[in-house]
């Protein structure tokens, strides 16, 4: 058998594996306690579990395996990137924000991507894997701890697709709001794709209250194509028809992402043709100034322009934020950080 990480495990899978040790029932709350509430790095750790059932475990089982490799503080307002080393050697990425509500992580859920996004660093070497449930919430753990306070809100919104690791993505949510670990609201839960329609349809049916991010940076399909490969798979309207399913059977109103790259999708006509798209929708668009990646050539919208395209969505009434820049002093758009220290370490 694989050796794999206890963090994997669901509650109901954990508890089989402990009676199949022939050990007791609440023997597997408290391994459940200690890997997912208190966040221990190993087994030494597990005072009141005996050290034969650590022993059996420890044969086939890691402990929350994945570690902190480097960590960037941000001086201006004290944002946190990190590097992350997982059992295999691969390298991913992880930041802590810390806002008035509360603090939140943006995690990554792929090893690299294969998605294809022209203006993103992440997806520039392809996919490696998909991250396993165990690797979604050490990113989380491991950040809880370091910075010794609460987290309160977790984005999927680093490296990778996570429609694309769909399974995994659910098993993730199920542990990180179970109320013997992490108990994280559902609510405080936002996954955001670049639209997989029939997985965001799938994804609305578990009728979940987290909340739904959709990648859209362009108003027209002729130029989502320029820039998202996978807008050649699924058209704008069916990423809004799927969008709108999603709203009926969740009730969750739907977050858009819009990243304004300059002579391209941030002009007064792309602002009035979304402002069409998304009229009478139940939703809310964050305006995502690019953070231009080294190997392409797109440029960030000057500010004038990013302020027009948003006067131009709130005389339609539509709701909308520019992302605040977090952590300007250690600035890596998605993937750049894992990419220039793979380039450093010939990895
Ligand atoms: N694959 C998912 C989640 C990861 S990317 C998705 O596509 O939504 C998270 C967000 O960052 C997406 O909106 C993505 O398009 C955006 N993004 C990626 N690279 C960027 C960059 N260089 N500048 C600004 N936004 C970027």
């Amino acid at each position: 058998m694989e050796y794999k990480d206890l963090a994997s495990f669901d509650k109901n899978e954990l508890q089989e594996l402990i009676l199949q040790l022939g050990e007791k029932k609440f023997r597997a709350a408290q391994v459940y306690e200690w890997i997912h509430k208190k966040n221990v790095d190993s087994y030494d750790e597990m005072s009141n579990i005996s050290a034969k059932l650590k022993g059996e475990l420890e044969k086939k089982y890691y402990v929350n395996s994945i570690k902190i490799l480097e960590k960037y503080e941000s001086k201006l307002d004290g944002t946190c990137k990190y590097l992350m080393k997982l059992h295999d050697g691969n390298i991913i990425e992880s930041v802590l924000m810390r806002y008035n509500h509360g603090n939140s992580v943006c995690i990554s859920s792929q090893v690299g991507c294969r998605m294809g996004c022209k203006f993103c660093a992440s997806t520039l070497d392809g996919l490696v894997r998909g991250l396993e449930p165990a690797e979604m919430v050490g990113q989380i753990y491991k950040i809880q701890k370091d910075c010794g306070e609460r987290i309160s809100n977790v984005v999927v919104m680093g490296s990778g697709e996570p429609l694309d690791n769909y399974d995994v993505l659910i098993k993730f949510i199920k542990i990180l709001t179970d109320e013997n670990g992490l108990n994280i609201s559902q609510r405080n839960i936002t996954v955001s794709t670049c639209g997989i329609v029939p997985m965001m349809r799938r994804l609305a049916d578990e009728k979940l209250s987290i909340t739904l991010a959709v990648s859209l940076h362009s108003p027209t399909d002729e130029m989502r194509r320029q820039i998202m490969p996978i807008a050649n798979k699924y058209s704008i309207n069916e990423i809004l028809d799927a969008c709108r399913y999603y709203f009926d059977v969740t009730g969750r109103r739907i977050s858009f992402e819009y990243s304004l790259i300059k002579d391209n999708n941030d002009t007064k006509e792309c602002a009035i043709k979304l402002c069409e798209l998304l009229k009478g929708m139940n939703c809310h668009v964050n305006l995502i100034p690019i953070n231009p990646v080294k190997e392409r050539n797109f440029k960030r919208s000057e500010r004038t322009y990013v302020l027009n395209f948003k006067n131009m969505l709130e005389k339609n009434s539509i709701n909308v934020t520019i992302r605040r820049e977090m952590g300007a002093d250690i600035n890596a758009a998605c993937g750049q950080l894992r990419k220039s220290y793979m380039q450093e370490h010939d990895a």
